[in-house]
């Protein structure tokens, strides 16, 4: 952005990558490309029709008005009631915040928060907004990469090394996006062992994939694993993902009364409370029916063991089975300085996925976006007919390399 009167914060970040890819897919799509879009980050389910009929009701009981800044009473107990009974975690309604999704909740504890040059580590791969909002902040992302060797796992010895005076931050993401990484209450103890000799770093833990995984157990808290670290942990999550549910945009915030506090100050000077419409709908969706909470796990699973038996199959790739959320993230070192049939090389991972996107219509995401290469990311929030044809095509475009 070259715009003078656009402010340096926002000169200085960039459009989400994903989100780019997306575009540039349905753009091809629309000049006629047959194009496998392989980007998407959202479920291809509906959201359930009772969680659409509550939010009918509401409107028509005429709940289309403000509500509380931090969201209605009711909503605010059922998200206590959530975390008591699923993560074993008790807040009261008033320490608890509703957003318009969890981007928007990490934004602003962000933006509450971070000073000038203050420091927020980032576990990469990354989920690639991360990064800029801490910019958007004024603050700077200090990326900590972690291997596939390691699992793409923050490991206790990376931590203490990136951690430094000016460490406001920890942000944990589990199971993650990209790579469907998901920590053990082992792991979280051993870095908290970490966080806990460090008292100025805050952990913000965002979980919004916490109901995809495929081993179907429940995924473990840092603040299990640490209850004493709670007066310095904020707890993200929403109902995008778990219910299907990534256009009502409702997230929301758990965490110490004064994070709490200044998140509402600041949301009611800003966006003030989430659509009411979507806070009754979501509302159905906490306290209701979860039993296609797991059906829905079940079916990304599927996908998942398709998708990798059809990968792994490709020369030059490799993948990790993930243990949730809904990619895959795909080492594509193996194809680097093959020549394509226009006597091009393949350079990198963002050279591979040009390659797979020009000469056989699939769409992906390179993994520098993610803040590692050479990789890609897959998603699986698709038909399995999709994946397959993707897949295919993928094939057939690296039979093509010499
Ligand atoms: N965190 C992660 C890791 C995500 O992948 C996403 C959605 N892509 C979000 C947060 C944002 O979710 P929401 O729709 O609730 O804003």
């Amino acid at each position: 952005m070259k715009s003078s009167r656009i402010a340096e914060r926002v000169r200085r970040i960039k459009q989400s990558p994903s989100s780019a890819a997306a575009e540039r897919a349905a753009e091809l799509r629309r000049q006629g490309k047959d194009i496998v879009n392989l980007v998407v980050g959202e479920p291809d389910f509906d959201t359930p029709a009772h969680i659409r009929k509550a939010a009918c009701e509401a409107i028509e009981r005429g709940e289309t008005r403000y509500t509380a800044t931090a969201g209605t009473p009711a909503l605010r107990k059922a998200i206590a009631d959530k975390l008591a009974s699923e993560n074993k975690l008790h807040y009261e309604p008033r320490d608890i915040i509703a957003t318009c999704g969890a981007k928007h909740a990490i934004f602003n504890a962000l933006a509450i928060t971070v000073e000038s040059g203050d420091e927020v580590l980032v576990p990469a791969p990354y989920w690639v907004s991360y990064p800029d909002m801490v910019l958007a902040c004024d603050g700077k992302p200090v990326i900590v990469v972690c291997t596939e060797a390691d699992g793409f796992k923050l490991t206790p010895a990376l931590l203490e090394a990136a951690i430094t005076p000016r460490t406001k931050w920890l942000i944990l993401n589990s199971p993650s996006n990209p790579t469907g990484a998901s920590y053990s209450l082992e792991e979280l103890r051993a870095l908290s062992d970490v966080l806990l000799r460090h008292p100025q770093v805050l952990v913000m833990t965002d979980d919004i994939y916490e109901h995809i995984r495929f081993d179907g157990a429940a995924t473990p808290h840092i603040l299990n694993a640490a209850p004493e670290l709670r007066e310095r942990t904020l707890v993200i999550n929403g109902v995008s993902k778990t219910y299907a549910m990534t256009g009502w945009r409702i997230g929301y915030a758990a965490g110490p009364s004064d994070l709490i506090a200044a998140l509402d100050v600041l949301q009611s000077q800003s966006t003030s409370n989430p659509s009411s419409v979507s806070q009754a709908a979501a509302l159905a969706a906490l306290s209701g029916d979860q039993s296609f909470v797991a059906d829905f796990a079940g079916v990304y699973r599927q996908r998942r063991d398709r998708g990798l038996e059809l990968l792994n199959a490709i020369p030059g790739l490799s993948c990790r089975t993930p243990g949730g959320a809904f990619y895959l993230f795909v080492n594509c070192g193996g194809l680097l300085g093959r020549k394509t049939p226009d006597g091009g090389t393949l350079q990198s991972d963002v050279d591979v996925v040009m390659y797979f996107l020009e000469s056989t219509g699939v769409a992906l995401v390179a993994g520098s976006a993610y803040g590692v290469s050479p990789y890609f990311r897959m998603s699986i929030a698709t038909a399995v007919e999709v994946i397959e044809e993707g897949c295919r095509r993928m094939a057939a475009a690296v039979a093509a390399l010499s």
